[in-house]
């Protein structure tokens, strides 16, 4: 079949006609486990009554007016985000590239700002990944992903994941900030320990620099708290959120205290759609829910639960699992065949999950996910691994 899509992604031959919760149900009838969310977006499953309500009513209102005009709906989900996290101000966008564009504009216009205009890099991390437009992917600094698309943009010092002895190295004179993921998702579902964070926050305190927080997969409940800088007790200065905050609606938010965000006064950053009445009633929705009344702690048990039953499944797989990693409803486990074979197995199970680098298959249910739908998931898993085992050796494989 031709397609006029442009073949920029490798997409399963699979397509959905609606979803319920924690399931979808494709277009030839067939009802799947849905353990990808969307890539972290969908945090309160397809079809939520509350966010389907409070969308349906904000379209019949209005979808779009421009930031030329106030919009109560965005100011009062600000005010929402700032009171549970150290956020004073935000700016919204409409995606988690976005965020990062405001997040990586803002550091360097602080520093500019503050008077020092020659500051404008930023410290990132090997493995990490935050977007993919030209200054992101500059920031990511993934080959692959940078690869014939011209100069790379200047302003980005990379340096190994875990080592504070290398971020004191690369900080200098020209030095404005620091760009982390708490858990580094794309990158093989790899948390970075408190100890390394704490580091990177005294050492942008000792240099003047701004510590900001890729929160586009951990925000928003994933990690079993709010945010997943609170895991931590490490608070940054700016944060970039996205994914789960519209619960399937595209919305980006950078999130930053009154002093980092100084320089960005009036005419500093914009964007047409950003922070539309639409996208803040999903906003709202989502919040309306993840901050109800013991909403995360049942996200914190659930990932208990789904932790206790996946170490069972490498136990009793060890010739396939390596290690199961992650905190909260952001699970990551690694594989020792190649990843796409395993997502392959599991989708054969009607099981969707979503690959990730460094050989591992993450695991991201809705946050709404029950014990009995993880147990489901736990029996396609442990059926799609036994399958792998009894597969017969491939032709010309070794061993
Ligand atoms: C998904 C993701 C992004 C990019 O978000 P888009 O909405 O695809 O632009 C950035 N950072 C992290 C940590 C992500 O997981």
């Amino acid at each position: 079949m031709t397609s006029h899509l442009l073949p920029a992604y490798a997409r399963a031959d699979l397509a959905f006609e609606r979803g319920e919760g924690a399931w979808l149900v494709a277009t030839d009838g067939e009802r799947y486990l849905d353990f990808t969310s969307g890539v972290a977006v969908n945090a309160l499953g397809h079809a939520h009554p509350h966010v389907v309500q409070a969308v349906q009513a904000q379209v019949a209102k209005l979808l779009h007016v421009s930031n030329l005009f106030r919009i109560p709906e965005g100011e009062r989900l600000a005010e929402r985000l700032c009171e549970v996290s150290f956020a004073d101000t935000v700016f919204f966008a409409n995606s988690g590239a976005e965020a990062l564009e405001a997040t990586i504009k803002m550091v360097r216009k602080y520093q500019s700002a503050s008077g020092n205009p020659d500051r404008y890099r930023i410290i990132t991390f090997e493995g990490a990944f935050h977007g993919r437009t030209l200054a992101t992917l500059a920031a990511g600094g993934q080959k692959k992903n940078l690869e014939g698309f011209g100069p790379v943009m200047d302003g980005f010092d990379q340096v190994p994941a875990a080592d504070i002895e290398a971020v004191k190295r690369a900080i200098g004179p020209q030095t404005a900030g620091i760009l982390i993921e708490p858990i580094m998702g794309e990158g093989g579902v790899r948390t970075i320990s408190q100890a390394f964070l704490k580091g990177l926050r005294e050492l942008c305190d000792k240099h003047g620099l701004l510590l900001a927080f890729d929160e586009v997969q951990t925000g928003i409940g994933r990690t079993g708290e709010l945010f997943g800088y609170q895991r931590t007790g490490v608070t940054p200065d700016v944060m970039a959120l996205a994914k789960a905050l519209g619960g399937g609606f595209p919305i980006g938010a950078c999130l930053a205290t009154t002093e980092a965000a100084k320089g960005m006064t009036a005419g500093t950053h914009g964007s047409t759609f950003g922070g539309n009445p639409l996208a803040m009633a999903a906003g709202n929705a989502v919040l309306d829910v993840v901050l109800a009344p013991g909403f995360l702690d049942r996200v914190r048990r659930t990932s208990i639960f789904l932790k206790q039953r996946l170490a069972e499944i490498k136990d009793r797989h060890a010739s396939l699992i390596e290690e199961v990693r992650g905190e909260g409803l952001l699970i990551g486990l690694k594989v020792t065949i190649p990843y796409g074979e395993f997502v392959d197995a599991l989708r054969a199970e009607k099981l969707l999950t979503v690959a990730a680098g460094d050989n591992v298959v993450r695991l991201l249910p809705p946050l709404i996910v029950t014990e009995a739908e993880i147990a489901d998931a736990i029996e396609r898993l442990d059926r799609a691994c036994t399958a792998l085992e009894n597969r017969p050796p491939k032709q010309g494989a070794a061993g």
